[in-house]
């Protein structure tokens, strides 16, 4: 069996901790890999190598961050397949959804790539008499990553990048359930030409994350997880004095309007609940189907449901792949039971799912819940699996105040071809991304990605200019040359522009 250790000081460690955490793969269910567990002193070191790292890296020209963010990005061109194989073996999402993740991290990549343009800054000219004033953003210094499971090589993506185009260094604390892809990444960075110390692996749990919490030389925090995680992640990192943002869980809801296309409506809803087997942050996990539209709508999406092909992630021929633990898939079928125990309609019954010759995969085939109301644990928890519930809603106004009650605010979406009532809804909807006939709208590179609520902790979005924002810290300078014939004098008064 492969042990995955951390990458610390441009070099792979082997942990002494003694602790290790099993990785499996979920299509077959076999453990190929253990990955390690840091103790606190693996942390300490790891932050010890980012703080000496910095103090080279901080003053690095633009032009040499830029020349190393380039080659990284033709290098990870060219491992497109192979990071996206790694993801499928410890994730089970099918291989042209792992493209697709790699693809969505580089977008952050090529936005880093760019960043002597967005760290140009301002200046302002003769403010007062021979006075000028200049806003600049320096880095804030050593920072750490916290990732989840569900996007492995994307999420580690969203952060490091930027962060190390600004001049800090780097930890990542990638998911310890699928760690293999995270770590490749970094690995190629130093291909790549990046200087030892600046981008870090540690691979760990609890024990890691909280000594990176507390660290006094640790920054700032960017973490991406379940909101009860997040929670005490935004809580920790401001009690010892650092910057976070804590980005946490969700149930993205997707009004259907009566003039909708439903055809149309029923494709999204099917690749939005059930693409990465529905662990995805931005998944559709509740229809909400305004009107007259249920019937039509639940018939569509149950139509389609039954075709889908559910299978290894590395066989060409699966839509679908395995959940990530078998502990998750059986939580994640305990709620099918429970609503139906509940008094929803059960349409399509995904539970006790299972793939010729991939019997211990963690399988789980899709569910479909109909007539499911707000009371239901279904509809209250993140189920976090190929699980879709439709609510019924008599008005659009119903349909809002519903979508508004939730705790959550990440993603939502409107189905319509009303253009008045789609302007409506994305003025009036609680969350911090919405999709116009887009289910899932994750926003490029270049915008920030973030939601309200429960969705997130802290003030800033992820990556685009909230991301650069993040990972600096703003400095105003004035500035005064006096011209050889002014004269000096004494003024106790505060300055004032003249
Ligand atoms: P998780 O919260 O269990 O774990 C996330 C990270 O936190 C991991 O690195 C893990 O090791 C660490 N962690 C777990 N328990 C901890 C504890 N008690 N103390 C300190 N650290 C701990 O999340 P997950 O199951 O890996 O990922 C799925 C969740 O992430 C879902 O809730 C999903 O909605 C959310 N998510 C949100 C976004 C977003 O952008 N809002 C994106 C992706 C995933």
């Amino acid at each position: 069996m492969k042990t995955l250790g951390h990458w610390i000081g441009g070099k792979a460690v082997e942990s002494v901790s003694g602790n290790a955490a099993p990785v499996y793969n979920p299509a077959t269910g076999a453990q190929p890999t253990q990955v390690s567990l840091a103790s606190t002193e693996e942390v300490d070191a790891a932050v010890d190598a980012a703080k000496q790292a910095y103090a080279d890296w901080s003053q690095s020209s633009l032009a040499k961050r830029t020349a190393f963010l380039f080659k990284y990005r033709e290098l990870l061109d060219a491992h497109r397949d192979e990071i996206a194989a790694l993801i499928t073996s410890e994730h089970g999402k099918v291989h042209s959804d792992a493209l697709g993740e790699v693809a969505r991290g580089m977008e952050i990549l090529e936005l880093a790539c760019g960043i002597p343009e967005k760290l140009k800054g301002e200046l302002s000219t003769q403010v007062s008499t021979r006075v000028d004033v200049a806003s600049i953003r320096q880095p804030l210094g050593v920072v750490a990553g916290i990732t989840p499971f569900n996007f492995p090589g994307m999420v580690p993506m969203w952060m490091f990048p930027l962060a190390i185009a600004c001049g800090n260094t780097f930890i990542l604390k990638p998911s310890e359930k699928d760690p293999s892809a995270p770590y490749r990444l970094v690995e190629l960075a130093a291909e790549a030409g990046l200087p030892d110390g600046v981008l870090n692996v540690v691979n760990g749990d609890k024990v890691a994350v909280d000594r990176l919490l507390s660290h006094p030389d640790v920054a700032a925090v960017s973490f991406v997880g379940s909101t009860p995680i997040a929670k005490y992640i935004q809580s920790e990192a401001v009690a010892h004095g650092k910057r976070v943002q804590a980005l946490g869980g969700a149930k993205n809801h997707m009004l259907v309007l009566p003039d909708a296309d439903l055809d149309f409506a029923a494709d999204n809803a099917i690749n939005a609940a059930y693409g990465s087997a529905g662990e995805r942050c931005m998944a559709v996990s509740v229809v909400v189907a305004v009107g007259d539209t249920g019937d039509e709508l639940v018939s569509k999406i149950a139509d389609r449901a039954h075709k889908l092909r559910i299978g290894p992630g590395d066989d060409p021929s699966s839509e679908m792949g395995p959940l990530i633990t078998r502990e998750h898939r059986d939580k994640v079928a305990s709620y099918v039971d429970g609503a139906r125990d509940q008094g929803a309609d059960v349409v399509v019954d995904g539970t006790g799912y299972s793939v010729d010759g991939h019997e211990d995969g963690f399988f789980l085939g899709v569910s479909l819940l109909d007539k499911v109301s707000t009371d239901m644990d279904a509809y209250q928890d993140e189920i976090f699996g190929p699980v879709l519930c439709v609510v019924r809603a008599e008005t659009y106004d119903e349909g809002i105040r519903l979508i508004n009650s939730s705790r959550w605010g990440n993603g939502t979406a409107i189905f319509t071809r009303d253009g008045g009532a789609a302007r409506r809804f994305q003025l009036e909807v609680e969350a911090g991304m919405v999709g116009v006939n887009v289910p899932i709208p994750v926003p490029v590179g270049h915008h920030s990605f973030g939601g309200w609520k429960d969705s997130l902790f802290g003030d800033l979005h992820i990556y685009g200019n909230d991301g650069i924002a993040f990972y600096t810290r703003g400095k105003v300078i004035t500035t005064r040359w006096p011209d050889p014939a002014d004269g000096g004098g004494i003024n106790l008064g505060f300055p004032t522009s003249s």
